[in-house]
């Protein structure tokens, strides 16, 4: 598979209006916009640096699996997603080598990407996600 470069890290946050103040205020970044991703109980809001982002996912529901990685794990650093130029491909190569995955399709991301998470046992620990955008 071909991995492009790292597309986003995802940050688990009780609230984006707070947690982005460090990234606008102190790092002088810039939150480009927020947007609601509903089957995944989230509001992401995408600050981006050079072709990579940071991604401050802030829960909906307290059911989300944001808000049960935040009772479990407190807040921090949830994902890591590669860019790869074909999900489709990689996803069969991943199942021809016998990786571990959340989505054995693709599904709709924010930001109208396509995307799949591999099981964090075969990362080390990691949550990672492929994903592919125009
Ligand atoms: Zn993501």
């Amino acid at each position: 598979m071909k991995v492009k470069h790292i597309d986003h890290i995802g940050i688990a946050v009780k609230g984006i209006e707070q947690a982005g103040k460090f990234y606008t205020d102190i790092l002088g970044l810039k939150i480009e916009n927020v947007e609601n991703v509903a089957d995944q109980k989230v509001n992401v809001a995408f600050i981006p640096i050079t072709d990579s982002e940071v991604e401050l996912l802030e829960s909906t529901e307290p059911d989300g699996p944001v808000a049960k990685y935040i009772s479990a794990r407190g807040e921090g650093v949830q994902h890591i997603a590669f860019r790869v130029e074909d999900i489709d491909k990689a996803l069969e190569e991943l199942k021809e080598k016998g990786v571990r995955l959340i989505d054995q399709a693709p599904r709709k991301g924010a930001g109208g990407a396509r995307i799949a998470f591999i099981h964090p046992k075969e990362t080390n620990g990691v949550l990672v996600e492929i994903c592919e955008r125009d």
